[in-house]
């Protein structure tokens, strides 16, 4: 038996804090058995972006004539673009290894690996023990258990990221981010994208108008089928064939692939955590506290498998907390409640907070303010005519929430992101700030102007 002090399984968010630990001169062990940098390096975030910026500029020179440029695509090297992102990331994550191998107090296990017990793992024939331990093995595409699924040769994301041609034709069952982000790419490279989603809009926790646009938009794209569950699964020499119902009747939809985005489930049963009093919520996520202990002694768990919030950002918020607990022995609780998320598609989609639907279902009162792009000077010379800003608040003007979707999204939800963690965030915070003229900012700005105070 092998003793460290840390050891961390999952060299995602967790690489950080075997590095942290190493560091500090504690013995470590990092136990990953695939590629270093996880899911966001190598299978989600990264490589997603890279082919959404791709469908971009393929979009961007379509779009030139809306500008009076006359420019043409010529033709889409999609094998080049999928190799060069698949080099650039397996470089990434080779010189991550490299780093780690040569890191003293450092020990890399490239393993798949499960639980002995509370803080023994079984790695290759070996057992480690680690006198604290750091679960952070992350989670997996989940796969709903529809008639003939087994049968049939389908895509995650996984795959889907690295195909070296786009279908003719796809089908993708779910509505949600990953969903409209790969469809978005797929129909920008010339794919038939028909989506199924069960419930009535696309990326349906998103505030109700955001999702609305963005259900819209889709429809313009693709066949967008809400309201449909999925019954049976089937494959034939058309290709495959997704069978679904509703209450408007049956579909039957066949593509060349079928894209399976329906959600993701954490890694803990691979581990045997619960075997060894690991326990796990009702969700099937590990048990943590607000400090991210688990419920056995010396054992935190962090990001996607913690199941607090599935983003990057959000596990490696909880990797600053990890870090605090095993390598420097505090105990820092976690505050999640100022947590963005973004949708890569083009508009992007970003939000903060409560949704209108969310504060009208606990009963609670508020205002809201709202902004058109098309309405801003930057709006108009971009031609921004789809997307807006939306800010909610109490009727005192503490910021609840603000939701957008359109051009750059993702950077302009920032500014109530700060607002709001410089608690209480006020409506006046953004109101009142100059905003340089004329930047997309302005939205926002005139959102939260919007807000009756
Ligand atoms: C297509 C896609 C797009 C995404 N886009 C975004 C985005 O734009 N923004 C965002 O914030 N988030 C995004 N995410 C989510 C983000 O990737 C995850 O939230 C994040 O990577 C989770 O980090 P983690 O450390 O918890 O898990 P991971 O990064 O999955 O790391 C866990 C690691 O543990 C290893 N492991 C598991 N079991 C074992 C075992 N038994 N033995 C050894 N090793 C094991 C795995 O191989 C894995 O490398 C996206 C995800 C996907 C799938």
């Amino acid at each position: 038996m092998t003793e460290f002090d840390v050891v961390v399984v999952g060299g995602g968010t967790g690489n950080n804090v075997a590095a942290a630990a190493a560091d500090a001169g504690l013995e470590t062990a990092l136990i990953e058995k695939g590629p270093l940098g996880g899911t966001c390096l190598n299978r989600g975030c990264n490589p997603s972006k890279m082919l959404v910026q791709r469908a971009n500029v393929l979009n961007g020179v379509r779009d030139a004539g809306r500008f009076g440029v006359d420019a043409t695509v010529e033709g889409v090297d999609y094998a080049g673009m999928v190799d060069e992102i698949s080099s650039t990331l397996s470089s990434a994550a080779e010189n991550m290894e490299a780093d780690y191998r040569d890191r003293e107090h450092l020990t890399l296990y490239k393993e798949e690996t499960r639980f002995v017990d509370e803080r023994t793992l079984a790695v290759d024939g070996e057992e480690i023990t680690g006198e604290r331990v750091v679960v952070a093995a992350g989670s997996r595409p989940s796969v709903p258990p529809i008639d003939g699924i087994d049968e049939v040769e389908y895509l995650t994301s996984d795959e889907a990221l690295y195909l070296d041609e786009p279908p003719d034709s796809l089908v993708v069952l779910g509505g949600g981010y990953i969903s409209v982000e790969l469809g978005y790419v797929f129909w920008s490279m010339g794919t038939d994208v028909a989506i199924l989603e069960r419930n009535d809009t696309l990326v349906h926790r998103e505030d109700g108008d955001v999702a609305e646009t963005i259900t819209d938009v889709a429809r313009e794209r693709h066949d967008v089928y809400t309201g449909y569950s999925a019954t049976a699964v089937e494959d034939d020499e058309e290709g495959v064939t997704l069978h679904a119902e509703s209450q408007a009747g049956d579909v039957a939809l066949t593509a060349d692939e079928l894209l399976v985005a329906t959600g993701r489930r954490p890694n803990t049963d691979l581990l045997a955590l619960d075997a060894v009093g690991i326990e796990l919520d009702e969700r099937g996520f590990v048990d943590t506290n607000e400090y991210l202990e688990t419920t056995a002694e010396n054992v935190w768990a962090q990001g996607d498998i913690a199941g607090n919030s599935q983003l990057k950002h959000a596990g490696d918020y909880e990797t600053r907390h990890t870090v605090a607990s095993v390598v420097h022995g505090e105990r820092r609780s976690i505050d999640l409640s100022v947590m963005p998320h973004v949708i890569f598609t083009e508009p992007q989609v970003a939000g903060v907070g409560a949704t209108e639907e969310e504060l009208a279902a606990e009963g609670r009162e508020y205002v809201v303010g709202t902004a058109r792009y098309e309405d801003t000077a930057m709006g108009r010379a971009k031609k921004l005519d789809t997307g807006f800003a939306k800010a909610i608040a109490t009727l005192d003007g503490e910021i609840l929430g603000c939701h957008v979707v359109g051009e750059s999204a993702s950077t302009l939800v920032h500014e109530a992101v700060i607002a709001m963690q410089s608690a209480p965030g006020t409506v006046s915070d953004v109101a009142e700030s100059i905003h340089a003229h004329p930047t997309l900012n302005k939205v926002v700005e005139a959102a939260f102007r919007d807000v009756p105070r």
